[in-house]
């Protein structure tokens, strides 16, 4: 993999600079009574309360803004069930130009309804007998569409390292800071910004436990595939860590950890009753994974990457209940 050209800080810089004014800088919460139950300072970037609801606007958006004329008009394509599906159609709608996305024709109806609601056009597949990846690959073939994929790509990392980069500018240094992880564009562009801005700062990626391909390829040395997981965090049920952001992560990354769901369950209740934050399972990975390591925390400074709000309030009120 000598081949690929990483992405560097500057390029989340730069990334900074093209979403300014299009993606909001989202606000960075405290609460007492964690800081007081876990004796130590807890910092939380929301990106729930990012446009679209997750932090994946940042890299879409920031993707986008650089295609060229030719490829502005031709348009966009992406597969994706969630929340890549929606940043990627509002971010074409906002800098007009065609957004074909590949969902599963079992996706749910709220998710495939909002993805067109931003104008997207939405095409459906049978998920059991049809490889989404060779049917976005022949569309962009058939139409000149380019391809953005979810996490593997050098502009979408730069994107997702923007946020991290407005929480170090905002609250300085930390010891240590706890980011979801799926395919890995978010924790590898945080940890691109953290490298830069808080270089001592102790780094943490965090998976679902029923799915830590991430913390078996991050140990193992090189790309673990596994079958899709089985969690309610569905924003990280990828199989497997990209090329990009594997590279990024064995660099930067200090340790992969995981949450189980009943975990996600009792940070989303927490946030939820505490600090009147709806988040989805997926973006309670980093809160839950901070939790467990309270003795290690004692006293620090730490951030929490909040990445995602998405989640339908029956499907929040049913988890909370179950
Ligand atoms: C996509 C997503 C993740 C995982 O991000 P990767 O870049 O795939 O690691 C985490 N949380 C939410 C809410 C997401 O939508």
């Amino acid at each position: 993999m000598n081949t690929l050209t990483l992405p560097t800080f500057e390029d989340v810089v730069a990334a900074a600079e093209r979403i300014k004014g299009h993606a909001h800088k989202t606000p960075v919460i405290t609460s007492r009574t964690l800081n007081e139950e876990l004796g130590c300072e807890v910092f939380f970037k929301c990106e729930n309360l990012q446009r679209m609801g997750a932090f994946k606007f940042r890299g879409g958006f920031n993707a986008l803004s650089k295609f060229t004329p030719e490829q502005r008009k031709a348009g966009v394509v992406a597969f994706s069930s969630g929340n890549h599906a929606q940043a990627i159609a509002l971010s074409a709608r906002l800098l007009g130009m065609p957004a074909t996305i590949v969902m599963p024709q079992d996706a749910p109806a709220a998710k495939i309804a909002a993805t067109r609601g931003y104008g997207g056009n939405v095409i459906t597949y049978d998920r059991y007998t049809e490889d989404r990846e060779q049917i976005g690959r022949d569309l962009a073939e058939k139409h000149g569409y380019t391809l953005i994929p979810p996490y593997d790509h050098p502009d979408v990392i730069a994107g997702q390292g923007t946020a991290a980069k407005e929480l170090f500018e905002e609250v300085g240094e930390l010891d240590a800071f706890f980011v979801p992880l799926g395919g890995g564009g978010l924790l590898s562009g945080s940890a691109l910004a953290t490298r830069a801005l808080s270089p001592n700062c102790k780094l943490y990626g965090v998976e679902p436990e029923a799915g830590n391909d991430g913390q078996q390829s991050f140990r193992s040395g090189s790309i673990v595939h596994i079958d899709t997981p089985k969690t309610i965090a569905d924003g990280a049920q990828t199989q497997h860590l990209g090329n990009y952001t594997f590279e990024l992560i064995r660099r930067h990354v200090d340790d992969i950890l995981t949450a189980s769901d009943a975990e996600l369950v009792e940070a989303m209740r927490f946030a939820a009753s505490r600090m009147k934050l709806v988040i989805e399972p997926t973006g309670c990975l980093g809160f839950a994974a901070a939790r467990k390591m309270k003795e290690q925390l004692k006293g620090k400074r730490v951030g929490v990457f909040v990445s995602g709000g998405n989640v339908d309030i029956e499907r929040f009120c049913s988890l909370l209940a179950g």
